[in-house]
Formats: structure tokens, sequence, C-alpha cells
């Protein structure tokens, strides 16, 4: 019983921690592994994997593993202190890391790039998996 409560106590400090920067965190996460999933799409056909359209719009699904498990897996294991304050690019102002994070984003980029795998859905079959 003691056990259960601190693994709670744990695990919602650890939310509670986050949620100020949470959507920033997640933003500048997604960004640094952009072109990890840019690349995938560059050398795939243009077909949905669900359903096999060939017309529309493209997008890099996380295959296996979704996008917001790797993040939250990778969050428990760093011992890297998890940045707070974030920068954004020039050119299409997404959120980035900044330079005095670089060791995080390494790190993040090499442990997302090890587990992700990846599949073209359709916007519409890309839409209804993540509602599910
Ligand atoms: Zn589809």
């Amino acid at each position: 019983m003691i056990k259960i409560l601190i693994g709670m106590e744990s695990s919602w400090s650890y939310k509670a921690c986050l949620n100020i920067k949470q959507n920033d965190l997640t933003a500048a996460l997604r960004s640094s592994i952009s072109s990890q999933t840019e690349l995938y799409k560059h050398f795939s056909i243009n077909k949905c994997c669900y359903c096999n359209t060939i017309y529309g719009i493209f997008h890099t699904d996380h295959k296996t593993i979704p996008f917001s498990k790797i993040k939250d897996d990778f969050l428990k294991i760093t011992k890297k202190e998890i940045p707070k304050i974030f920068g954004k690019d020039n050119i299409k102002f997404n959120v980035i890391f900044l330079d005095i994070d670089k060791e995080f984003k390494k790190e993040w980029v090499l442990y997302h790039q090890s587990v992700a795998d990846y599949q073209i859905l359709c916007a519409s079959c890309n839409i209804k998996k993540s509602n599910n």
C-alpha cells in the first residue's frame, strides 16, 4: 500500500513539475526530430498504409510506438535536467531547445531515432488513428 502511494505521489509531482511548460517542451521535442520524420517521408511513396489512397496530403505517422509514449518514456529515463526555457527558430518560429540544452537534445534525438518507426498515412486516416 505504501509503495503504491509513493508511486502515485512521485508520478503526480513529475507531471505537476512539467505541466507549466509541457506544451513548449513537447513542441521542442517534436521540432528536434522533425528532420527524422521529414527524411522518412522524402524517401517514401505517397500512398496511405491504411486505405491505400495515392491522393491528398500525407503524414509521417509513428507506427509502433506513439510519439507521446516515446516522449514520456524518455523524460522518465533521462538523467539530464529537463529544459524549462526555450527558443524559437527564425524561419518557421518553431519552439526549439536553447544551446545550453544541446546535450539533452542530442540524447533525445538519438533515443527517438533508436525506438521510432514510421508509416505514411493520408490525412483522414491519420486523424482517425490519433482519435482512437
Ligand atoms: Zn488513408
